[in-house]
């Protein structure tokens, strides 16, 4: 489960959720990249944990808390760094604003861009056509 600095925790959060999260059972060091990682390393790296986050049944809750906690490291409801810079230059919101204390605002302002993180494209998963 991935650890967050204490500062930055949203004063409303509820954490029930994380009991139910798959990377309970997955090694950590997948979901945080080790100094230096760089390119390729780092893309399929994240891609392994994103995987791990699409059949999570807490990912929104978990993106949701991620997006609003400005959380700077790691991959959390299928989210990467990279993927969460993206939302918060397209929310624009600044830090300590309303969406930092009322669950929920996270996704709701990044619906597409959360759903789009995990996507079979995102993950490189290709579907056969049906015959
Ligand atoms: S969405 Fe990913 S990081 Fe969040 S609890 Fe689930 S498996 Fe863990």
């Amino acid at each position: 489960m991935p650890q967050q600095p204490l500062a930055q925790v949203p004063l409303d959060s509820k954490w029930h959720w994380q009991e139910h999260g798959r990377c309970r059972t997955v090694d950590p060091l997948l979901f945080f990249h080790p100094q230096n990682e760089r390119g390729s390393s780092r893309s399929r790296r994240d891609q392994s944990a994103k995987r791990v986050c699409a059949s999570c049944p807490v990912r929104l809750e978990c993106a949701d808390y991620a997006i609003r906690a400005r959380e700077p490291y790691g991959v959390w409801g299928g989210l990467s760094e990279d993927d969460r810079e993206t939302i918060y230059r397209k929310i624009d919101q600044p830090r300590g604003s309303h969406l930092k204390s009322v669950p929920g605002t996270g996704i709701a302002a990044a619906k597409e861009l959360v759903n789009e993180a995990i996507s079979d494209d995102a993950l490189g998963i290709y579907h056969f056509p049906a015959s």
